[in-house]
């Protein structure tokens, strides 16, 4: 790793993207240390936020901000540094830059101008909730946040209705309830999904069940509203794709006093749909 002292004229610094904790300051590793210990600068969306992990660990790099306002006119700024031979780290808040998080545009300068950009890898919400989630993960599509206005909220959710892979969602508790009512009402309450709040932390927890049942646990116990949150939907079945809300809410009634099969037929003629698409679900359900 360069020195904090551009010691050599000719060689060029690092740019090294720093994964940071998410909540527990244990998850601090000795990579990450050395680094942010080692780089003449590091760059920190929020610079009061990087000081006191910075002080938790005995570190005391100067920082500069680099958050979403200023990020590109920073690219020039790092790219001085990088080429009088200064290494830089690049750190956000929590978690893994760029994931949801600054950093895009000096990453991708770096890399298009050849400078060597590396990471030091960490924590990273998303992998840490689909590490416990128990759904498939040889597929997932993550979406970041959803869009803050119901409408726009609700017809991005139509977009991935019949997506097959497990979507990925971060959401604020000022939003979660609304987030998981919109998914309701779009994707059906028997859809199964897993929220994982505050992972890391004191108050971590993990409910998985049907968007009925998890917004059922919500109104019952306010604390669970409240944190940082990752909602992951199990991707659509793909031998049900096309069935309708109603008609699922007809099968599965008509199941409670029909053998599946016959309530898959009649279901079937009501709506139009295939037979065999509402037997699996019934299997399924
Ligand atoms: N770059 C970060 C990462 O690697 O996870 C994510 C940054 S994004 C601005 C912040 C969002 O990540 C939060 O609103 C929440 O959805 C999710 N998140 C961060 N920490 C979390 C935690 N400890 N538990 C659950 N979700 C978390």
């Amino acid at each position: 790793m360069n020195s904090k002292n551009s010691d050599s004229q000719n060689q060029q610094g690092i740019l090294y993207v720093v994964a940071t904790p998410i909540g527990n300051l244990d998850d601090i590793s000795d990579r990450m240390r050395h680094t942010l210990a080692n780089v003449s600068k590091i760059a920190a969306e929020d610079t009061r936020r990087t000081k006191h992990l910075l002080s938790h660990i005995g570190v005391n790099t100067p920082c500069f901000s680099l958050h979403e306002h200023n990020e590109r006119q920073k690219v020039d700024y790092i790219v001085q540094l990088l080429a009088a031979g200064e290494s830089v780290a690049l750190v956000s808040d929590a978690g893994t830059p760029l994931i949801s998080d600054p950093g895009y545009p000096v990453v991708n300068t770096l890399r298009q101008a050849g400078y060597t950009v590396t990471p030091i890898p960490g924590p990273c919400a998303i992998i840490a909730a689909l590490s416990v989630a128990g759904l498939p993960t040889d597929r997932f599509l993550f979406e970041g946040f959803l869009p803050a206005k119901q409408g726009h909220r609700k017809n991005y959710l139509a977009e991935l209705v019949n997506q097959t892979a497990t979507l990925v969602f971060y959401e604020s508790s000022h939003r979660i309830r609304a987030c998981l009512e919109d998914m309701q009402s779009v994707f059906g309450g028997e859809r199964l999904i897993v929220v994982a709040r505050e992972l890391t932390k004191t108050f971590e927890t993990v409910l998985n069940g049907t968007l009925d049942e998890i917004i059922n646990i919500l109104d019952d116990d306010l604390n669970q509203s409240k944190g940082e949150f990752v909602v992951m939907v199990r991707g659509a079945n793909s031998k049900q794709i096309g069935l309708s809300n109603e008609s699922k809410k007809l099968a599965l009634k008509l199941a409670e006093h029909l053998p599946g099969k016959q309530a898959a037929k009649i279901t079937a003629e009501m709506f139009g749909e295939k037979k065999n698409a509402i037997y699996q679900f019934l299997l399924e359900s």
